[in-house]
């Protein structure tokens, strides 16, 4: 029972240390942010303070009130003097973090060490205020109050923040007797002094333990969106794409190619399209089996995207059938690239396990002059009859057929073939 629960607490703790490395770099870079703003207001606070000093020891001429006027004025200059310097590292550092792009979340030892040096002069600054305070009164609140702000502002790992509230009782216990001699008092704050730093350190941990959770939940979460992002692009992808191929679907050809035909209402252009279908594919499938007939169509998709303008649009209507969209190419354009195709294919050689294949392909071509209006359901219909008179006269070659219905611009309206 006791050991497991003592394995419960090294794993806590090892969790915990890991977890804390993981967010170091961040946390630092967050403290010296913070901290560039934090001591012009303290430098400010700090002049008001030398200023308020200043006066109040020219008007009084009791030789206490006149010491604990210029070490007050003293502590303030020193404390003005280290805000300027440890003000002026942190935007430096900060502004270098910021320009090294990915690499926000990892600090140099530069860094940390400036976090360090930061809290240590705020702690020494309240302990000095403290003892100084002891000439005229036994008011610690200047102590507590920078205490406490350290601990809830300073960010630190807790391997960090313990030593150093430790560190700064230690001082504290033993510079407060130099001021003040009053036993009673003295213990009085001693103890109180110990409140405090421990209060401070409780306040730093809950804090960093709030920014380590936080922070890994917002790394989590922006993983989360990126993946979401990626497997969106991927969604996208395989909705639009045949995934044997790689080249556009039945779906996204005909939303693509009605694009176009729209495209050319406003600026008259011809457009033409070829239907192709590898010749007794079948057989090739029957004799060296299905996956063999996939690499002849992969090999056929590859020839054909490669084969044509980059704004032609080249998809698989399905099977072994392919579609190409030739935008701005009037007929005779048109057929010339169906009979470039047609040798391209002709010409593939295709090396299997019982020798080269022979493949050939019929086209059918259709399209619009520059002048005819109508839709993809027209030039496909088209382009299905003249590739079907192309295969009746023997295949491998080029038909070409007009559309039949050309249709009027009202008809736009036209619903996608079923995919
Ligand atoms: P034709 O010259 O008249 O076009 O004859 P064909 O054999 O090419 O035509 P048919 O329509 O009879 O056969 C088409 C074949 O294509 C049948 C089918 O198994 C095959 N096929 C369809 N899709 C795929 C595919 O994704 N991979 C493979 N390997 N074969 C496919
Ligand atoms: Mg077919
Ligand atoms: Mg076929």
């Amino acid at each position: 029972m006791m050991h497991s629960y003592l394995d419960q607490a090294k794993l806590w703790l090892r969790k915990s240390v890991r977890q804390n490395s993981a967010v170091q770099g961040e946390a630092t870079m967050e403290t010296l942010r913070r901290f560039r703003g934090i001591a012009l207001v303290v430098l400010f606070i700090n002049c008001f303070y030398i200023a308020a000093s200043w006066h109040l020891s020219a008007d009084n001429t009791a030789a206490l009130h006149a010491r604990h006027a210029r070490a007050i004025i003293n502590t303030h200059l020193l404390m003005s003097l280290s805000m300027l310097v440890l003000g002026l590292w942190a935007q430096r550092l900060y502004l270098r973090a910021q320009r090294l792009p990915g690499n926000k979340h990892s600090s140099s030892y530069q860094a940390i060490f400036l976090q360090i040096l930061i809290c240590i002069s705020a702690l020494a600054f309240a302990v000095s205020l403290a003892v100084i305070e002891q000439l005229v009164s036994a008011n610690t609140t200047a102590f507590v109050l920078i205490c406490l702000i350290t601990g809830m502002l300073s960010l630190m790992r807790p391997a960090l923040a313990l030593p150093l509230f430790l560190l700064t009782y230690l001082v504290y216990f033993n510079v407060v007797a130099l001021t003040q001699h009053d036993p009673d008092l003295l213990l009085t704050l001693r103890d109180s002094g110990r409140d405090v730093l421990i209060m401070s350190a409780v306040v730093s941990v809950i804090v960093w333990r709030q920014y380590v959770e936080s922070t890994l939940l917002r790394r989590e979460i922006a993983r989360t969106q990126q993946a979401l992002a990626a497997k969106q692009i991927e969604l996208t992808f395989l909705a639009n794409h045949d995934p044997l191929t790689g080249l556009y679907n039945r779906r996204e050809f005909f939303r693509l190619a009605e694009m176009e035909l729209l495209r050319t209402r406003r600026d008259p252009s011809p457009t033409h399209i070829i239907i192709l279908d590898i010749d007794h594919f079948k057989v090739i499938n029957d004799n060296h089996g299905h996956p063999e007939g996939d690499l002849v169509l992969i090999k056929i998709a590859d020839v054909l995207s490669s084969s044509v303008r980059e704004t032609d649009v080249v998809a698989r209507l399905g099977g072994e059938e392919f579609i190409i969209l030739l935008p701005k190419t009037a007929r005779d354009d048109a057929i010339a690239v169906a009979e470039k195709l047609r040798q391209l294919v002709k010409a593939i050689s295709h090396h299997t396990r019982h020798g080269v294949l022979r493949i050939s392909a019929s086209f059918g071509v259709a399209g619009l002059d520059s002048e005819q209006v109508g839709t993809i359901d027209d030039l496909y219909l088209a382009a299905d009859q003249a590739l079907y008179q192309a295969k009746h006269r023997g295949r491998d070659q080029v038909s070409y057929a007009t559309p039949v219905f050309v249709t009027a611009p009202s008809h736009f309206t036209r619903r996608l073939p079923p995919a």
